[in-house]
């Protein structure tokens, strides 16, 4: 099997561009725990661990851009997310236990698909973008059109993720983060959800909710947020959206969970957000 540990993104994309069937890894906390014959099939592998382009954290004007290699823990730790994005330092908190924080990358997350993935309803609610890099050069793909079915994205062969941009959240907007699972760490969530929300002269005027383990791929709930916004910012909108939203997914029975017990849990968690939100 190849082999490759480039230390640069130039290095990278000319690896790329040799072999674009290598398979790029960052923590291998996904990779390592898969399927033996998903493992040992592959072709070769490139570890994105030391390009230094793909780590860390720059902001472009009003953007903050994350490199896809940046593990949870620096994320969790990071003061421009704690301050402007709480939501997703609260996830980054979340995830797995310690050991898995510090190695387990954002990039990782999103690549691996899981419908579960507890980073994935934060950067839909923060309308993240994510920038695509391969030898064709990069594009730039809204994150809410990555996940085009069940474990599968818009990556294209030889492209790996090279940056998430976060826009600055609508200022006085609120961010909440809930995961629901059967232990406080290392649980896979059975419903997690995000909201991004404001409140303005007692009306609702923004209102993003995202949740997954609900459906085949992470999910804006679009009907719950167009119903919610111009509402009166009163305790019974919460209700309503609690309703809303266990109508608006698609959750399956598995081993972690029942298609029923996710509808429940996130009424309950969507309504106390809700509810948090107008109090
Ligand atoms: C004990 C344990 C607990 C866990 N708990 C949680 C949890 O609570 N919540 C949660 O969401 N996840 C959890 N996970 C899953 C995992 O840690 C995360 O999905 C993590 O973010 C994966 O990142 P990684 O860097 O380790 O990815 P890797 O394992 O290195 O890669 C995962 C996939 O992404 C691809 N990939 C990686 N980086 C890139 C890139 N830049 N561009 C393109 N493709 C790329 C790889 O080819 C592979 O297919 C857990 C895993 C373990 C083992």
């Amino acid at each position: 099997m190849k082999a490759f540990a480039p230390r640069s993104l130039e290095e990278t994309l000319l690896r790329l561009g040799e072999h674009p069937d290598l398979r790029p890894l960052a923590g291998c906390t996904d990779l390592m725990v898969s399927e033996p014959e998903d493992r040992l099939d592959l072709p070769g592998v490139l570890d994105l661990q030391r390009v230094s382009e793909l780590r860390g954290f720059r902001w472009r004007g009003e953007t903050l851009e994350i490199g896809a290699v940046t593990a949870f823990s620096e994320i969790r730790d990071s003061p421009d997310v704690r301050q402007s994005f709480p939501a997703l330092a609260e996830a980054a908190s979340k995830i797995g236990g310690w050991q898995i924080q510090n190695r387990a990358s954002l990039g990782g997350n999103m690549a691996n698909a899981s419908p579960a993935g507890d980073s994935l309803p934060v950067l839909l609610v923060l309308d993240a973008q994510i920038v695509l890099v391969g030898p064709e050069g990069k594009r730039t793909v809204p994150y809410r059109d990555f996940h085009v079915g069940y474990r599968q994205t818009a990556l294209g062969p030889g492209e790996i993720i090279g940056w998430v941009q976060l826009p600055r959240p609508p200022q006085g907007a609120t961010q909440f983060f809930r995961k629901v699972g059967t232990r406080e760490a290392q649980a896979i969530s059975k419903v997690v959800v995000a909201l991004l929300a404001s409140v303005s002269d007692d009306l609702i005027t923004e209102y993003r909710l995202a949740a997954g383990s609900v459906a085949e791929i992470p999910l804006r709930l679009t009907e719950v947020e167009e119903a919610m916004v111009g509402r009166a910012a009163k305790a019974d909108v919460a209700d309503l959206a609690g309703h809303l939203a266990a109508h608006a997914v698609r959750p399956i029975d598995d081993v972690r969970s029942t298609a029923e017990y996710r509808r429940f849990a996130l009424a309950q968690v969507v309504r106390r957000m809700t509810l948090q939100l107008v109090s």
